[in-house]
């Protein structure tokens, strides 16, 4: 595909308000199909069409590094569309997102998304006594972006 010439995106006033609309409303902008967004992005076609129909509503960090550079825009324009995945989730929601988190965790994994916001997750083990006093390991992570905390 031939690099094609990207206009400012200063003519763009009126952002959509959903990461949905504003994903579709950016590509048709540059001009781009979905395939030729799935090509740029490494994101399969299905992926683009989950984003663009609001399946997807929220992105790591790295595919939003990835979407945003494809479409010629900055990551935040995406960011501040995204819905925080937790606002709207039940107690018990959440509290499996927090134990999915720790059993990770737990497991050696450091490195991870933040379930809220996508941001990046300062994950840690920390040892502490239980309630009979024996040694125990807890999972403990931050998100460095939004209020999520992981306390086990
Ligand atoms: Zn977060």
């Amino acid at each position: 595909m031939a690099k094609k010439e990207l206009k400012p995106l200063q003519l763009v006033c009126d952002l959509a308000p959903t990461l949905a609309q504003r994903v579709f409303q950016i590509r048709e902008m540059r001009n781009l199909t979905v395939k030729d967004l799935a090509a740029l992005s490494r994101f399969s076609i299905s992926r683009i069409e989950d984003i663009e129909s609001g399946v997807e509503t929220w992105l790591s960090a790295t595919d939003r590094q990835l979407l945003a550079r494809a479409l010629s825009v900055e990551p935040l324009i995406l960011l501040e569309v995204e819905s925080r995945r937790l606002d709207n989730a039940s107690d018990a929601e959440k509290l499996k997102v927090q134990e999915q988190l720790a059993e990770k965790i737990l497991k050696g994994l450091r490195e991870e998304s933040c379930p809220n916001c996508g941001g990046s997750l300062k994950c840690s083990v920390e040892n502490g006594l239980d309630l009979d006093g024996r040694v125990q390991e807890y999972a403990k992570a931050f998100c460095l972006k939004c209020p999520f905390v992981l306390r086990a």
